[in-house]
């Protein structure tokens, strides 16, 4: 057997090329981090070769003895790291990433066109919780089940729960999810618990962001209040790409949660389970119980700390006026900015970060801001000091980007983009909407 080097040089160059940019960037996107050499390991072991469908003891294949001790050993460790206990919580570590999970809990739990809320997309919350366009559903979630999202309070950028409130009164849905990719405050978890209760709603938290920050309870312990808790792994708990579903093991609206997700993970949705995966979840899940990894957690708050303050400093308005969190939403349209044009540019300067929707932006393909993470350079040794200077670079960057937007001032090319950016376009020509 020969190795990759000698086997397919040309995808051994496409590797190398992307470590060598991944070591020689500056890596903020705030979905991203750097897992350990060790996890790297158990993922591209020889697990990858086995398939197991069905659960350990419960498997539809034989030769699965270490599989079935590596997927227990991978359970006891998930709930471990979440501070849970066997008798009380319940986790399946099989699904194949976070949109998967979330996807098997709504299998689980509803029934076609079900009625779902989760938090709109372009104020913060993921596809997969149910977003559409007044023209399009766009993700699967809205293509099967009635979802009505609810919204950030614009004056403020933080959740508006009064009107949550309102809304899942009047809409009855069956499931609540609390959750965000970009939103940079903790959620209130016994308010959303309240408003399920009063209609009768499940109450889901997909933490995949901020599933780091919640093992080392540097953020509020969503367990306390929800009935199923999803999460990737690949996040701020800089696992192995991948998934996870928690459920509380007594039933609950007169459901089994514990059958209802085993089953709708397989046979419902998914075949057999990547093994791999799962070895490497397991010692990402052995690290979170750690105190260096609790150490780690404290620093990506702390940097994303001194990253909102710098860029407050030096004139910023942040979404929601700072963090609590691994990120933060830069609002740009006080300058006259996009955050597309904002992204290329610091992208051209090896800094990789996100343009990102903030509330009241009119379109969806120019948003106003962008969102900067923590989580992976604070991996890569960098503490408040680099981050403030982090904040610095980032000014420069914006700043070029207005000097070349006035430059560009009266020219043919700026009525161009101006046409490609005003609303009839995108309205006749998107394919997005
Ligand atoms: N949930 C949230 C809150 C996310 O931010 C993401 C990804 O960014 C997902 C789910 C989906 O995860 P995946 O990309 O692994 O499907």
């Amino acid at each position: 057997d020969h190795c990759l080097t000698e086997a397919d040089p040309e995808v051994r160059a496409i590797i190398d090329h992307e470590k060598n940019r991944q070591f020689k960037s500056l890596e903020l996107i705030a979905s991203e981090n750097f897992t350990s050499r060790a996890v790297m390991e158990a993922v591209g072991s020889c697990l990858t070769n086995k398939y197991s469908e069905g659960l350990p003891g419960k498997r539809y294949y034989g030769g699965n003895e270490y599989i079935d001790e590596l997927e227990i050993l991978c359970q006891q460790r998930a709930l471990a790291a979440f501070h849970l206990d066997g008798k009380n919580w319940g986790v399946n570590v099989q699904p194949l990433s976070g949109s998967p999970a979330n996807f098997e809990v709504y299998t689980a739990l509803l029934s076609p066109h079900d009625r779902i809320m989760g938090l709109d997309l372009p104020h913060g919350g993921h596809l997969s919780h149910g977003f559409m366009t007044p023209k399009r559903r766009v993700s699967g979630t809205s293509i099967y089940f009635e979802s009505m999202p609810y919204r950030l309070d614009e004056s403020t950028g933080l959740i508006d729960y009064d009107m949550l409130e309102k809304t899942a009164t009047l809409f009855r849905p069956k499931i609540i999810i609390v959750g965000a990719s970009a939103y940079p405050r903790d959620f209130d978890y016994p308010r959303v618990r309240k408003i399920a209760d009063a209609v009768g709603a499940f109450l889901m938290m997909d933490m995949a962001h901020i599933s780091g920050l919640v093992a080392a309870s540097v953020l509020a312990d969503p367990f306390e209040y929800c009935d199923v808790v999803t999460t990737t792994t690949h996040k701020s708990l800089r696992g192995p790409r991948g998934g996870m579903i928690f459920f509380k093991k007594d039933p609950v609206l007169g459901v089994d949660l514990e059958s209802a997700i085993n089953n709708a993970v397989f046979p419902g949705l998914q075949g057999g389970p990547h093994n791999h995966t799962i070895g490497g979840l397991a010692v990402c899940l052995k690290h979170a119980q750690s105190p260096e990894f609790k150490a780690y957690q404290g620093q990506v708050v702390s940097n994303c700390k001194a990253l909102a303050n710098r860029l407050i400093e030096l004139g910023y308005k942040l979404v929601s006026g700072g963090s609590d969190n691994h990120l933060v939403l830069v609002d740009l349209r006080p300058l006259g900015l996009d955050g597309a044009r904002v992204e290329k540019i610091l992208d051209m300067a090896s800094i990789t970060l996100n343009k990102n929707s903030v509330p009241g932006d009119k379109s969806a393909l120019v948003p106003g801001g962008i969102r900067i993470g923590t989580p992976a350079m604070t991996t890569r040794g960098f503490n408040e000091k680099e981050f403030t200077e982090t904040a610095d670079l980032i000014h420069e960057g914006v700043q070029i980007t207005l000097k070349a937007k006035k430059s560009a001032q009266g020219s043919k090319l700026q009525d161009f983009m101006k046409f490609i950016e005003s609303p009839e376009f995108s309205l006749k020509d998107s394919v997005a909407d």
